[in-house]
């Protein structure tokens, strides 16, 4: 969202504003602080002379009693987007993720939250690096590597096939043109992260999660 201003006024009325919170990844609605929205009319970029749009812009807190988190909104009614600054990203446990691998996957995360869709598929596919030089996985390019990385993790066949279009997806952000995914923006990216959030999961933390059950038992 560019938003360029032709002019604003004070709201005429308090703007219900709810989302997740970028700082702590609750769905919230977010508390309203002493100060003002706006609503702006806002111009397309390089003609300033017209008004094009509305939307509303403000200063919002976190409901959460350990987060109090203070965001910039801003609301198009006419799309009923709402964009916040800073961005909310992806929320994910960092237990037991190796230093490189959650290096490379934070940074996926950060270049997803700011709309950055072809720096995020390399870092998608630089985090899946990582992971098979943690396991000890090997060969001259990476699908040799998700091949030999069979041999070294226990999760489901279904995975690889998944890996394998990570790879695609990271192929196809080094390149001018998408060649295997139709494009490479959102939707993509977001599901690449998905699938690849769940296979962090499976390799690094599903023996904490049983073992955190076992430990309570009496
Ligand atoms: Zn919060």
């Amino acid at each position: 969202m560019s938003i360029h201003i032709f002019g604003n006024t004070p709201a005429t009325r308090p703007i219900t504003v709810k989302g997740y919170c970028p700082d702590c990844g609750d769905s919230v609605t977010f508390d309203s602080l002493r100060s003002v929205d706006l609503t702006i009319t806002t111009h397309e970029k390089g003609i300033p002379q017209t008004g094009s749009g509305t939307c509303h812009a403000g200063l919002r807190s976190c409901p959460g009693a350990d987060c109090h988190f203070l965001v910039f909104y801003i609301y198009d009614p006419s799309s009923g987007e709402t964009k916040f600054f800073p961005p909310v990203k992806i929320s994910f446990d960092k237990k037991n993720l190796p230093k490189k691998v959650l290096q490379a996957f934070e940074e996926a995360i950060d270049c997803f939250a700011n709309e950055c869709f072809m720096s995020t598929g390399m870092m998608i596919r630089k985090t899946l690096e990582e992971v098979c030089a943690d396991r000890g996985a090997t060969g001259d390019n990476l699908f040799k590597k998700i091949e030999s990385l069979k041999t070294k993790v226990s999760v489901p066949n279904d995975f690889f096939d998944g890996l394998h279009n990570l790879r695609f997806l990271g192929n196809d952000a080094a390149h001018i043109e998408s060649q295997v995914f139709a494009s490479l923006g959102h939707k993509e990216c977001q599901a690449g992260l998905n699938v690849l959030r769940m296979f962090l999961q499976s390799v690094y933390q599903y023996k904490s999660i049983l073992e955190e059950l076992d430990s309570l038992k009496s």
